[in-house]
């Protein structure tokens, strides 16, 4: 992820932010208790939250969630997945 991050620096893009929908978080824990991705933490009331100081735009927990609650914060230019190797 550093390298990508260095590389869509270099080329003027943003990573994308992730975020998570409160109306489906279930407050399952998969993404924080399983996944454990260190950006994704409790809100207070069960379900989760996103910091997006620590989110580096992987994307990985929109995959993981079973209830599709996290989401990308607008539109992900196509380049980034492309320095991810994923297209
Ligand atoms: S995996 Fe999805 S539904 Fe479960 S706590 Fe995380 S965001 Fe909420
Ligand atoms: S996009 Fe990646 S870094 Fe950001 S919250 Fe999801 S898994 Fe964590």
């Amino acid at each position: 992820m550093l390298v990508a991050l260095d590389k869509a620096r270099f080329m003027g893009l943003r990573r994308p932010s992730y975020t998570v929908d409160q109306d489906k978080c279930r407050g399952c824990m998969v993404c924080y208790k399983a996944f454990n991705c260190p950006a994704i933490t409790p809100n207070g009331d069960g379900r989760v939250v996103i910091k997006r100081v620590l989110c580096t735009g992987c994307g990985v927990c929109e995959k993981i969630c079973p209830f599709n609650a996290i989401k990308p914060i607008g539109h992900v230019d196509e380049r980034w997945w492309s320095i991810l190797g994923l297209t």
